[in-house]
């Protein structure tokens, strides 16, 4: 599926800019998606952003590309964050609020937006509440993804993305076209060095430490959807746009 717009400047940041603009939606949605890692986020924002017409903000997806990028591009945050991501520990808040704020205009935009793999820390989420205060918006609608364990690390270890574009297969429930194919850049589909048993068990008690009070943080804001992540991407889409539809 074709991403709605083409993100150069949440991937790139500073003065980047993106070269397909979203449409102006009907009604302009700001989410954020939460939920632990491997109950299929990435794929429900790639679902719910064709659908919404809002773009894809993931944090994971800027240090993919900056990963792909030549070694003089990367500052010294960079690097250090790059290796946080292979050892699956958490970005430090600091290089991820400078990541942000270099972003603002990805916040302002008038597509709306769906963050994705941030807040995740209560500092971020404090941070995103204030920036967004100053912009003069708000969030919609905090979607809560839920799933349990064995089948978190069922679509953990069966992921695979595109090095090149970022898009996201699963073996079993989204399989390529093509075996270890991108469709939509025929690029060598490859495992994200952090879906790694080693890696797993890193990013689980970082979720559980960092990013799981945030789950209160937005239900005493009155934010909170709970949403099961159960079923095929399409169930569980479906499910979303029909608590989102009832906001
Ligand atoms: P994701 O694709 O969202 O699972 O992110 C991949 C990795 O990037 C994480 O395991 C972290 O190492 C890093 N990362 C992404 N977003 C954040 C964030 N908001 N705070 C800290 N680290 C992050």
């Amino acid at each position: 599926m074709k991403p709605i717009a083409d993100r150069t400047a949440w991937l790139k940041g500073g003065d980047a800019r993106c070269e397909t603009t979203p449409p102006r939606p009907t009604r302009t949605m700001r989410l954020v998606l939460l939920g632990a890692p491997g109950v299929g986020k990435g794929t429900q924002a790639e679902l719910l952003c064709a659908r919404l017409g809002t773009c894809h903000l993931s944090t994971g997806d800027i240090f993919r590309a900056a990963k792909t990028s030549a070694r003089t591009e990367q500052t010294p945050a960079l690097a250090q964050a790059l290796e946080c991501m292979r050892r699956g520990e958490l970005v430090a808040d600091a290089t991820m609020l400078g990541i942000l704020r270099e972003r603002l205009r990805c916040l302002q935009c008038h597509g709306g937006f769906l963050l994705d793999g941030f807040p995740r820390t209560a500092a971020q989420a404090n941070a995103l509440e204030t920036v967004l205060k100053a912009e003069g918006l708000a969030l919609d609608c905090v979607l809560d993804y839920e799933l349990n364990l064995e089948h978190i690390v069922a679509r953990l270890s069966g992921r695979r993305t595109c090095p090149r574009c970022n898009a996201v297969f699963h073996l079993t429930t989204k399989p390529p076209r093509v075996e270890d194919t991108c469709d939509l850049c025929n690029a060598t589909l490859h495992q994200r060095e952090d879906d790694r048993p080693e890696s797993i068990r890193v990013r689980m008690q970082a979720y559980r430490q960092s990013t799981e009070p945030l789950v209160e943080f937005y239900r005493e804001r009155g934010l909170l959807m709970l949403i099961s992540a159960e079923g095929s991407p399409e169930e569980i889409c479906e499910r979303t746009l029909a608590g989102l539809g009832g906001l």
